[in-house]
């Protein structure tokens, strides 16, 4: 007997303001073809005042989850049901994935992060004196999580010491990693017992690619991991830095898909096509 049609799509997508650049949509999409799904994944520009109309919206037409970027990370925890306990930590939400009628947050951007460190570098955090730079929504992501994975030594370098200090602040209190704030108002010579190095400002993203972060450069050895956020484009001076003085390095564009897969499996339930929803983003960048 042939099959009912079914020509219902079932919605995901992004909330922002400005959204018009969000490249999510890219990989999402090319994702749901190469696996079949009649799934579409919408950028939608949200204002800050009409998030909670934005959310009614969301329920109403039974979208099966969102991600969340600029300015709504933190808002929209009142709109949602339950939070993950890590999201909860970060005080930020970048995916929301749907049990039943219930609407939950969580955070990928961290988890990308780990992901993208253990399978693209090999490398696992358990044990590791990691040195971060940046204090805003992506390095207080991947401390959480390098914190929850344990890493045992985490330094904060930022150039705000507000924002430096509560981040290390929320590592000590709640969660078991020692943390410590390094002001950054000089060139950072990187600590010989390092392991990793992550940059997690926005120094180095388009259009500021000849951008890299204050550092002595010769501070860097070969014993070192050496990570940038950046996914676009991915081979930051900084990485190259790192990479003429022998050290390991990681791209952002790694942990740009691998928090993607992670959110494609939350809503779908199936395993991410992750070399496609590479390739897709790589191309896009190349053509941006
Ligand atoms: P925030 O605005 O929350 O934080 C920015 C951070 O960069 C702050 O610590 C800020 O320091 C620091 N910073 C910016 N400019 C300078 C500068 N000139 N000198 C020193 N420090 C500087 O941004 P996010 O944390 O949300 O994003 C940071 C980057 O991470 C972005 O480029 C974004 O694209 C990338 N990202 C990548 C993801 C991926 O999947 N690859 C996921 C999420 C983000 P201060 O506190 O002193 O202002």
């Amino acid at each position: 007997m042939p099959s009912e049609p079914n020509y219902k799509a079932e919605l995901v997508g992004v909330f922002g303001h400005p959204v018009a650049e969000n490249p999510t949509i890219v990989m999402q999409e090319a994702a749901f073809q190469t696996l079949g799904l009649n799934w579409r994944y919408l950028t939608i520009e949200v204002y800050p005042d009409d998030l909670a109309d934005a959310f009614k919206g969301l329920r109403a037409m039974n979208f099966q989850g969102i991600n969340l970027t600029i300015p709504h990370k933190v808002e929209v925890l009142k709109f949602l049901d339950e939070v993950a306990a890590d999201a909860q930590l970060m005080g930020a939400v970048n995916t929301v994935r749907r049990e039943g009628q219930r609407l939950i947050g969580e955070n990928t951007d961290g988890k990308g992060f780990l992901r993208s460190l253990r399978e693209d570098a090999g490398l696992d955090p358990q044990g590791k004196k990691v040195v971060i730079l940046g204090a805003g929504g992506a390095a207080r992501a991947i401390t959480v999580e390098l914190a929850l994975a344990g890493a045992t030594h985490l330094t904060i370098v930022n150039r705000s010491p507000r924002r430096g200090h509560e981040l290390v602040a929320l590592l000590n209190e709640k969660t078991p990693t020692q943390a410590v704030f390094t002001p950054w108002d000089q060139p950072y010579a990187v600590p010989p017992e390092t392991d990793i190095l992550v940059n997690a400002t926005s120094i180095g993203l388009f259009p500021n690619v000849n951008d890299k972060p204050d550092l002595i450069y010769d501070s860097i050895t070969s014993r070192l991991t050496v990570c940038d956020v950046i996914p676009n484009p991915p081979q930051t001076p900084f990485l190259q830095e790192a990479a003429a003085r022998g050290a390991k390095t990681l791209d952002g564009l790694g942990m740009l898909v691998y928090q993607g897969a992670i959110g494609f499996k939350m809503w779908t339930g199936l395993d991410a096509p992750v070399t496609v929803m590479r390739q897709a983003l790589a191309q896009a960048f190349n053509r941006g």
